[in-house]
């Protein structure tokens, strides 16, 4: 099967792993996730599986991004703050179903590469910062949606004092070396409220920006 036709083949196979949303679906159809991927992985973009990125991140698995993206409720009013900018795919979705997306990611290149493809694609909503994600962006505060694509051992407070009144975030929560679960939070004016959505597998949220030698 050659790109364009694995591309068809790609919505279909994401209902079949549980994404329903038409307006999720249809952002994920729109993206080609191959763009950002490298050399050999492009012709395995359109699996439902996580690819290796560099600097030894990986690409989410494009349900997991469907059901994540899902679970934010998200419409062409919200801000939205993403941790862990990895390949900018996942922030891409964003782009198509917010108004804004800020974008945080602790390795420089990363950052880089991710925001030369959003030019690429002509997406002028998407701002990438390198920083450590778990401070959030306070200057751009506060937050309709906050989603974490690295895990955390609990929900960083930081990052719940930067989401408005009514909004969600999306996290894996959990110890690194085992599954995680995807936990929505939702900030109601009686506390917080949270729904269990099912096991992750994400890499760790890191302190500090990444220096030149870590990979
Ligand atoms: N959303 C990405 C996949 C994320 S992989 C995509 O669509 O491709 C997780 C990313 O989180 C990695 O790139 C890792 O470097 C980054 N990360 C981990 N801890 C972080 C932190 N404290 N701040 C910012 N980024 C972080």
């Amino acid at each position: 099967m050659n790109l364009s036709e694995q591309r068809m083949q790609f919505v279909l196979k994401l209902r079949s792993n549980g994404v329903s949303d038409p307006a999720v679906l249809a952002a994920m159809e729109a993206i080609p996730r191959d763009a950002f991927l490298d050399g050999i992985f492009k012709e395995r973009a359109y699996e439902d599986r996580p690819l290796p990125i560099a600097r030894g991140q990986t690409i989410s698995q494009p349900s997991v991004v469907g059901k994540m993206t899902e679970a934010l409720e998200l419409n062409n009013r919200c801000k939205v703050l993403e941790i862990g900018t990895g390949s900018g795919y996942q922030a891409a979705i964003l782009s198509k179903l917010a108004r804004r997306v800020y974008t945080i990611e602790r390795h420089r290149p990363l950052a880089q590469t991710a925001r030369a493809v959003f030019q690429a694609l002509d997406m002028g909503n998407i701002t990438v910062v390198t920083a450590d994600g778990s401070m959030g962006l306070a200057e751009q505060a506060p937050f309709d949606r906050i989603l974490l694509t690295a895990a955390a051992e609990d929900p960083p407070a930081n990052l719940l004092a930067q989401l408005k009144p009514g909004g969600i975030m999306v996290l894996p929560v959990g110890q690194t070396d085992t599954v995680q679960a995807l936990i929505k939070v939702v900030k109601t004016k009686d506390g917080l409220e949270y729904t269990e959505l099912g096991e992750v597998r994400f890499v760790p949220l890191l302190e500090g920006v990444a220096k030149d030698s870590e990979h």
